[in-house]
Formats: C-alpha cells, sequence, structure tokens
C-alpha cells in the first residue's frame, strides 16, 4: 500500500511538472498595471509587462485554490480556454474605494503587478475583483503574445547583490520573503541586518513558522537611501528614500504604504521571492499588510516604544500579506467604511458574519457544546482602558471560555455583527500572542501551497 502511494505521488508529481514545462519557461512574466476609480468607479489599465529571470512560485500548485484576496489574476491558454494560473491578491486600491474621499468621487490610481510563469504560447490574461456580494467581476482582459515587441526585455538595472539570511533550497519549494531596507543610509546597513535578525527571530519563535522554519528562505537586498528616516506627513517630515514608503496612508497616521512600485518591483527582481519585507528606519510605531503585495514594519531594534512593539507588528503584517487574515481587532482608528458588511460572509479565513453553526468556516475546530455566538465578557473587556494592555491580557486569560475556538462578536473593525474564532490572536491583541488555531492553521494551508 505504501509503495503504491509513493508511486501516485511520483506519478502525480511527474505530470504536474509536464504541465509546468509544457505551458512554461521558467521565468517570469511580470504585468504591471493601474488600478484607477472611486467608490463607484474602476479603471485597469495596462503599464507594461516585462520578461524577468527568476520563477520562485511553485512549479507544481499554479491553480490557485486558496481563495483568497479582493482581487484574482488568470492565465489562460488563448488556443484552447484552458486555466494555466491562477493567483488571488489584494490591493491599496481595494482599500481606498471604501475610505471617505473614494465615496465622495475622488478618483486615484495605484500602482500593482502580478507575477506569472513565463508562458510559450499566446495567453488570455484576466483581473478580477470579488463585488460586494463577494462574486468575481472581471475587470481586465488581453492577450499576451510571449514573442511580442511589445514585451520590455530591459535587463534589470540594478545589480546588487542578494544576500542571504536563511537558505533553504530550491526556491521553487519554499517560501521565499525577501526583506527590502527603507530609509536607511550606506552606513546604516548595519542597523538594517540587526533589524532583520531581531525581526526574523521572533517571526521564527511563531508557530507556524517555527515548526516550518525549513520551508523558508529569508533573502536581502541592501539598498540604501540618500536619507535617514520615513516621511512621517503629520510631522513634517519628508525624506529622500528608496521606495517613498510613507506614514499616514488612507490618514491613518500609523498605517504605513504608498512604496513606488516599479521600484520595489525592479529590486525584487534580482532575488527569488514570493513576499516582500520592508523593514523601515524608524522609531515610531506604524506598518501594514496587504495580501501578496507587500509587508512594513517600523524598526524591531527601536528604542521608543517597549522593546516587544514591533515585534508584534512584524509578525502580525504577515499575516495580512501572508494569508490575507483579517484584522480581528475592532478598536482602533480605521478609515474604512462598511470593510465587512455583516449581511456577506467575507473571504478572509479569520473572521465571520454568520452564527449558522453549519455555515462556520472554523467549524471543525470547534468543540460540539460550545455556545454560538460564544460569550467572552466583552463588556468587561471594553471597561478595562485600551493602555492597560497587562489587563486585558489577564482577563481573557481568566474567562471560563479561554482556550476554545468559538464564534466571538467584535472583529475586523467592527464591534457589532462581526465574529472571530478565538479570545486572543496576533491578529487581535497588540501583544506577543499566538496566532489563534484558526489562523495557524490557514498560515499552514498557505505554507503548503507554496512548498508541497
Ligand atoms: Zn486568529
Amino acid at each position: 500500500m505504501k509503495k503504491i502511494s509513493i508511486l501516485l505521488i511520483f506519478i502525480s508529481t511527474v505530470l504536474a511538472d509536464v504541465q509546468f514545462d509544457e505551458y512554461f519557461l521558467p521565468k517570469t512574466l511580470r504585468i504591471d498595471f493601474y488600478q484607477t476609480g472611486d467608490a463607484r468607479h474602476t479603471i485597469i489599465s495596462l503599464d507594461q509587462i516585462k520578461e524577468e529571470l527568476i520563477w520562485a512560485g511553485s512549479r507544481v500548485n499554479l491553480i490557485d485554490d486558496l481563495d483568497l484576496g479582493e482581487h484574482v489574476a488568470k492565465v489562460f491558454d488563448a488556443a484552447t480556454g484552458e486555466l494555466l494560473f491562477s493567483k488571488g491578491f489584494n490591493s491599496i486600491f481595494a482599500e481606498y474605494v471604501t475610505t471617505q474621499p473614494a465615496f465622495d468621487g475622488i478618483c486615484k490610481s495605484y500602482h500593482n503587478t502580478v507575477l506569472v510563469p513565463y508562458p510559450k504560447n499566446t495567453v488570455r490574461f484576466t483581473l478580477s475583483t470579488k463585488n460586494r456580494e463577494n462574486l468575481l467581476v472581471q475587470e481586465f482582459e488581453t492577450l499576451i503574445d510571449p514573442d511580442s515587441r511589445f514585451i520590455n526585455r530591459d535587463k534589470n538595472k540594478y545589480n546588487y547583490r542578494v544576500k542571504s539570511y536563511l537558505n533553504n533550497g530550491d526556491p521553487t519549494k519554499k517560501v521565499d520573503i525577501l526583506v527590502l531596507p527603507e530609509g536607511y543610509t550606506k552606513k546604516e546597513m548595519k542597523k538594517f541586518r540587526k533589524d532583520i535578525e531581531k525581526g526574523m527571530k521572533e517571526f521564527f519563535n511563531t508557530e507556524p513558522f517555527k515548526s516550518q522554519k525549513d520551508q523558508f528562505n529569508v533573502f536581502y537586498i541592501e539598498t540604501p537611501s540618500q536619507e535617514s528616516g520615513v516621511d512621517d506627513p503629520r510631522a513634517g517630515k519628508f525624506y529622500d528614500t528608496f521606495y517613498d514608503l510613507t506614514y499616514n496612508t488612507l490618514d491613518i497616521d500609523r498605517y504605513v504604504q504608498g512604496c513606488n512600485n516599479q521600484v520595489m518591483r525592479d529590486v525584487a527582481a534580482l532575488a527569488p521571492y514570493d513576499q516582500v519585507y520592508f523593514i523601515m528606519n524608524s522609531d515610531k510605531y506604524g506598518g501594514g499588510g496587504i495580501y501578496n503585495f507587500c509587508s512594513i514594519c517600523y524598526s524591531p531594534s527601536q528604542q521608543k516604544d517597549p522593546e516587544w512593539w514591533p515585534l508584534y507588528a512584524f509578525v502580525h503584517e504577515f499575516g495580512h500579506s501572508f494569508a490575507g487574515l483579517a484584522d480581528e481587532y475592532y478598536s482602533s482608528e480605521v478609515a474604512y467604511n462598511d470593510m465587512y458588511p455583516v449581511d456577506v460572509e467575507p473571504w478572509e479565513l479569520n473572521i465571520t458574519t454568520t452564527t449558522d453553526r453549519k455555515k462556520i468556516k472554523w467549524k471543525d475546530l470547534m468543540g460540539p457544546d460550545t455556545e454560538v455566538p460564544t460569550d467572552w465578557g466583552k463588556g468587561e473587556y471594553e471597561a478595562i482602558p485600551y493602555s492597560d494592555s497587562q489587563a486585558r491580557y489577564d482577563f481573557l486569560r481568566n474567562h471560563k471560555n479561554w482556550g476554545k475556538v468559538g464564534v466571538f462578536e467584535g472583529a475586523g473593525y467592527a464591534s457589532q455583527g462581526v465574529y472571530r474564532p478565538y479570545m486572543d490572536c496576533r491578529m487581535f491583541s497588540k501583544s506577543l500572542s499566538p496566532f489563534c488555531p484558526v489562523c495557524e492553521a490557514g498560515l499552514q494551508k498557505v505554507i503548503d501551497f507554496y512548498t508541497k
């Protein structure tokens, strides 16, 4: 029996590889585009299609069945219509369209990129976005002839060395994280390396990354900024930095995005990468994470806050960018309006709007006797000041439902109508809490997607 299953695994691996080699070359087709619009209208416009030399994604899992992200890119064989490749992702644009300026009709453009394996024959490329009901609506389509003279075949203008923090081998079988420095001058690269060390130590001390460490590669590239620091508009500080990251994204002080995506992609193309992680040379609390776009965290060796704050954020943001995990908290200021309508089930793995036990996506992890919704002393918890994180921590751990997977009200920026699976989680409280069992299982699923 064992022999048969090994044979089956062998055959399926070979078949999958044949499929990759039948349709793709082991390099990347990078598709750059703009998402433009307001809360009501979207236009996708093509910027450029570029040939890049490394393919770091899976050669086996070409169709993305994780069903995560606001958007999905698909590649079809133009001759037969067969789906050859797909990938889910999120965008800062999808967040912008939920903000007040977008509702007021102010159109903005955001640059984005999809990486697909380089096709051998002409393909049909499509981009779709989930609507309010979470149904995919196609927004863009074009034919791409891989031999076309319209494909940019420029050599990479950068020649920085790719260094390795952790190398476990073949990037097509690993999760490849590329760490980039923002706002570190040439002289400050020692601090950048120290920051990688501190952040990654916490990362690989957290499950499921701890026991899956051999499934990861971590590379970094030392791109120096002209000036030291990160743009902080509310403090009137602006610096000449490599990637143009900025605090106060969507007018939320702690929220950092705004990277020059073309520059980021050009640098990243030097390395095999599935995920980009920016570490910022800043002592000010902040960061961000967008699914399959990038993670951002402030300096893990900063001197201003308690030492553990950036370590909390370092792992929390990766939860967003790697597995599309939702914020389970609901008390901090955000810019979004009606991000999770309570009559629609969100696609994120770790929040739900249903209290129908049969429909709860993490029902398999729940005990049969767990009440739905599950009491967690919400009113008493909320009465404890936000600043007293120790008291909040102790309260949760002494509650009768601590340790149970259930359906706890208050999640996804909404105190009512949106539920999370556990009383505490790295996606809920500002603490060094582990991921809850549901988030951990979700992260594991994504690790498996890249590595199995
Ligand atoms: Zn969680």
